[in-house]
């Protein structure tokens, strides 16, 4: 199953859009497990859990625009996490 189809409708979505303009980025996580959210140190209520949240990893400019683009998108989260984008509707 590829991994954008565990996000949610909405969230799905808007990340698909971003990563058709920008088709040099990574989706690198979707929706979590408990168990997966704590082995890689996600946060207890991490938007991940619900399929809500994404990262996307690219270079620094695809990163950057990305989080641009998602904040224009009514993001409620938009989180430059360095190696990565957090992103979330
Ligand atoms: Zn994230």
């Amino acid at each position: 199953m590829a991994l954008i189809s565990t996000l949610k409708p909405h969230a799905r979505r808007h990340v698909s859009t971003i990563m058709e303009l920008y088709p040099r980025l990574r989706l690198t996580s979707a929706r979590r497990s408990r168990w997966r959210n704590r082995l890689v140190g996600g946060v207890p209520g991490s938007l991940h859990l619900s399929g809500r949240a994404a990262d996307l990893s690219g270079t620094t400019a695809d990163q950057r625009a990305a989080l641009r683009l998602a904040r224009r998108m009514g993001a409620v989260e938009a989180i430059d996490e360095g190696d990565h984008a957090h992103v979330a509707w």
